[in-house]
């Protein structure tokens, strides 16, 4: 007997939760690519990309995941042997990293560790030494969502003004979009990357490419840029293909605009960043309550440095694996593994857990995932304070 057979959930940080609407928006047939609805639908997602960005800028759509759009923004934003300043707050700064290093930048690594966020005046000193101006653009990860750790992107590009530096601000919001306030051009940021896999709903399959005339004009000395990544085309197309670099993705977009609209105009944007925060509490207060009685705790200490998509807790002696193996095969809830986590001075895997409240999930999603944690420790015999389920409901319910 298992009671985690019924509807599975998978509670990791991508894929997350499609709406059903979204599979549905989806599920008919291929539709003409050369005119017609696909290209009406097309012009309202890239004005609709704007608003959930908050921007005015430039869009690019590609058909890749996360790592396909770093390597899209890489490929516009540099030259071979052009200097990247890399934030590193967790596994996916570091990825980016990675990915510039592999295209032919140099990179240049400001380490944060993996439970702080970016401290904007060390990343202005790297550029206020840099005379030269070799530093092309400053890679930041919004929301890393390997740490948690959210990073105050207005604060970093107040730093880089302050300094004068030409760079441009480059940020991952991968993970944060339509989970984290994400103000692109009230912040200053010149390129932002999404993917459609989280706080989008949809599928894993698109990736986007926000950027500003001044990156625009920036990207025209960019050696690295090929047919398929030049953004221009893409954002300026006057043929439909030139959109895509060839055939649309067309199940994709027909999902994407579902959630756009229930995020854009049902639900509100807004409201969609005060769920997430709310839903954050609740999963933050149960943690907090667990540590009093245990080796529990969040990752990040400061709740003002959290990403509300995503939270990464550790929970010591072995328990954060043995949980996540219960709830999976107990409780029919998928957690997500500790990333990145083999790095010196991290916990071992097996100590480190996240949980994702990111996108279409709701109080009863969350709770019940909460639930199915306090009822998983109970029964591996973890040790862990009381009143987490006390402390969730408060969260929830404000009192
Ligand atoms: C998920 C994620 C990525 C990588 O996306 P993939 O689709 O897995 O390639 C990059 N950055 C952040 C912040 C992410 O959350």
């Amino acid at each position: 007997m298992s009671l985690g057979n019924g509807r599975p959930y998978l509670a990791i940080p991508g894929p997350s939760v499609m709406p059903d609407r979204v599979l549905a928006a989806m599920h008919r047939a291929a539709p003409n690519i050369y005119e017609g609805p696909l290209h009406e639908m097309t012009a309202r997602i890239v004005a609709d990309l704007r608003r959930v960005a908050r921007t005015t800028a430039h869009v690019a759509i590609y058909i890749v995941n996360g790592h396909g759009a770093w390597e899209a923004a890489n490929a516009n934003m540099f030259a071979r042997g052009d200097t990247a300043l890399v934030a590193i707050t967790g596994r996916f700064g570091e990825g980016w990293a990675w990915s510039a290093e592999r295209m032919g930048i140099e990179v240049q690594r400001v380490d944060f560790g993996r439970r702080a966020p970016a401290d904007p005046a060390r990343i202005a000193e790297a550029l206020a030494a840099d005379r030269a101006h070799r530093i092309r653009a400053v890679l930041v990860t919004h929301v890393d969502t390997a740490s948690s750790v959210r990073n105050d992107i207005a604060a970093i590009r107040a730093a880089m003004d302050a300094v004068g530096h030409p760079a441009l601000l480059a940020v991952d919001a991968i993970a944060s979009l339509g989970c984290d306030p994400m103000l692109m051009d009230e912040w200053g940021v010149d390129v932002l990357v999404a993917a459609s896999q989280k706080g989008l709903m949809t599928p894993p399959g698109l990736g986007f490419v926000w950027f500003s005339d001044k990156a625009l004009a920036a990207s025209r000395r960019a050696d690295l840029r090929t047919p398929y990544w030049d953004w221009e085309p893409r954002a300026n197309a006057t043929e439909y293909w030139q959109h895509f670099c060839g055939t649309a993705p067309t199940h994709h977009l027909f999902g994407l605009a579902e959630a756009l609209t229930m995020i854009l105009d049902e639900e509100g944007l807004e409201a969609v960043w005060d769920r997430h925060a709310r839903l954050a509490e609740a999963v933050w207060a149960a943690t907090l309550a667990w540590g009093q009685g245990g080796d529990i705790e969040l990752n990040v200490a400061d709740r003002a440095c959290r990403g509300t998509s995503v939270t990464a807790l550790r929970m010591g002696g072995g328990g954060a694996g043995r949980l996540r193996a219960w709830c999976e095969a107990e409780a029919g809830v998928t957690l997500g593994i500790g990333l990145g986590m083999a790095e010196p001075g991290t916990p071992a895997y097996g100590d480190f857990l996240r949980v994702a409240h990111m996108g279409h999930v709701n109080a009863h999603m969350t709770l019940g995932v909460l639930g199915a944690m306090e009822t998983g420790l109970r029964a591996l015999g973890v040790p862990h304070g009381p009143g987490a389920l006390d402390a969730a409901a408060a969260a929830l319910s404000g009192r």
